[in-house]
């Protein structure tokens, strides 16, 4: 089946009712609250309602895409802190999986000054899961302040069996942060707890509250104009593309969290005048705390194509008032003619194409409107993680008829996918294979599939031409069986 128009309510209808049919009762009922379809707005400014039921368990004996809490706390909040080393606390495994971080770019001398890209691990084994890992833990701790004498701090990153065997890894974290000086901040971000990523990324911003901040006497002399950029990771570059757009218009960002970011931008962030927040899944609880201690107030902002570009800059600019606000004005003029080239060298081959997301923190609705900047049309999108106040948010960004799913199952993306037959479907590596197999062009969103960056007006013209790329690659008209084709049939004779 293949759909007419992009946003058909009751072909999206169908397509949940189809692949809520196959499950057991039980399961049909409960995944019947995760799949949607986006209705009219009644009262607000907004587009669209998304409501489904979200941050919940994951039925088990589906396929989800999820991650665990350590994966929320290593894999995005701490990770990228470049000047500290993060120990993955525990077995081998889940260090090793998740080696190389996200592309978070950095700068410094990996291995010495910087740690990102390495990986640290206690290694456990048998014998420490039964007598406790604090006495290793504390050797590893000494052994990294010995080879790595220019790291600024160690946090432990704990995963499930830290739990499990209750070890004291906050009395290790206290007594290590005196005898070496430094500091050390204990994670309790065991992948048990939670229903995903995103509990581990409230424990970690937790963690900033709780042995970060107010911790040292910060030397630091700070402007009117001071900002923290929060939630930008840095994928590809993203944080430097934003970074010049918000010293453009006169400001001074203080603070990156976390891609390439310092533990010394951490210790200072209550000293900014305003917190920006990109992804606010991942860190909205630090800048409501900052907001509640310090009095930061806190913003949220979209720097995916030009039309949330234009509208974020003037948004942040009217907190500083007339002199920022003019700059602003000549820096959106500045970038018209460069936008409105790529916009037009892309958009006639783009125009009218459909895309399916599914993917996790802010993406799923603030890349929504680079794609229509483009002309192209989002027919479905859905969240890894989110939660009621993400599908909100969605509303403003979605039209009716727009098929939503959360926590979507590895079987209900498939079968969607295949009724809807988008042009495009932006989602992770795990979807990627599948989805090329079905002949469906495909971009991977948690990375940029190896590109980047997608923020600023500068990331917008990579973005339209990665989803060039992969929309009009020429390989798609040779992925029929050759059989298929009538004149290798009668060459065959
Ligand atoms: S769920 Fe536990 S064992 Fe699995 S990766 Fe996460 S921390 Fe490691």
């Amino acid at each position: 089946m293949t759909f007419k128009y992009a946003n058909d309510s009751d072909l999206h209808a169908k397509l949940i009712a189809d692949v809520l049919s196959q499950y057991p009762d039980k399961a049909a009922k409960r995944r019947s609250k995760h799949l949607s379809v986006a209705t009219s707005e009644k009262n607000a400014n907004a587009t669209s309602e998304c409501e489904v039921k979200s941050n919940i368990k994951s039925v088990p004996g589906v396929m989800t895409i999820r991650g665990c809490a350590y994966a929320g706390s290593k894999g995005v909040v701490w990770g990228p802190i470049k000047d500290m080393v993060h120990i993955s606390h525990g077995p081998v495994g889940c260090g090793q999986y998740s080696w190389s971080q996200r592309r978070n770019y950095y700068v410094g001398l990996t291995g010495i000054d910087t740690f990102v890209t390495m990986q640290f691990t206690s290694d456990f084994q048998e014998k420490d899961i039964v007598f406790g890992g604090d006495k290793k833990l504390e050797k590893v701790i000494d052994e990294i302040a010995d080879l790595f004498p220019l790291s600024n701090g160690v946090t432990l990153q704990s995963e499930c069996p830290i739990g499990l065997i209750g070890d004291d890894i906050e009395a290790v974290a206290r007594k290590k942060a005196k005898e070496h000086a430094t500091t050390v901040v204990p994670v309790r971000c065991e992948g048990f707890r939670g229903v995903s990523q995103s509990l581990g990324h409230h424990i970690a911003n937790d963690a900033i509250r709780d042995w970060v901040f107010d911790k040292k006497d910060i030397q630091f002399a700070s402007g009117p104009n001071d900002v923290n950029v929060i939630g930008d990771y840095n994928i590809g570059g993203d944080a430097w593309a934003s970074r010049i757009l918000l010293e453009e218009i006169g400001l001074r960002v203080v603070g990156n969290w976390s891609g390439d970011a310092t533990l010394a931008e951490v210790e200072r962030a209550p000293r900014a005048t305003l917190n920006l927040i990109h992804c606010y899944r991942s860190m909205n609880y630090i800048s409501r705390h900052m907001e509640e201690k310090y009095g930061i107030p806190w913003m949220e902002y979209n720097f995916f194509g030009p039309s949330q570009i234009d509208a974020s800059l003037r948004n942040i600019a009217k907190h500083f008032g007339p002199e920022i606000e003019e700059k602003t004005e000549k820096v959106i003029a500045r970038y018209q003619p460069f936008v409105s080239n790529v916009i037009n060298k892309y958009s006639p081959r783009l125009s009218g194409k459909r895309v399916m997301l599914y993917v996790g923190g802010l993406r799923p609705r603030h890349v929504v409107t680079a794609y229509e900047d483009l002309g192209m049309e989002i027919v479905g999108t859905g969240y890894e993680f989110g939660h009621g106040d993400d599908y909100q948010r969605t509303g403003h960004y979605v039209k009716e008829g727009t098929l939503i799913y959360d926590d979507v199952t590895g079987y209900e993306l498939e079968k969607f996918i295949e009724g809807i037959r988008p042009d495009l479907v932006g989602s992770g590596v795990k979807e990627k294979y599948p989805v090329q197999k079905m002949g469906i062009p495909f971009r991977q969103m948690h990375s940029w599939d190896y590109s980047g960056p997608y923020h600023g007006y500068d990331g917008f013209a990579i973005f339209a031409r990665d989803m060039d790329m992969a929309i009009n690659n020429p390989v798609w008209a040779l992925y029929d069986a050759p059989w298929k084709d009538p004149a290798w049939a009668a060459d065959a004779g």
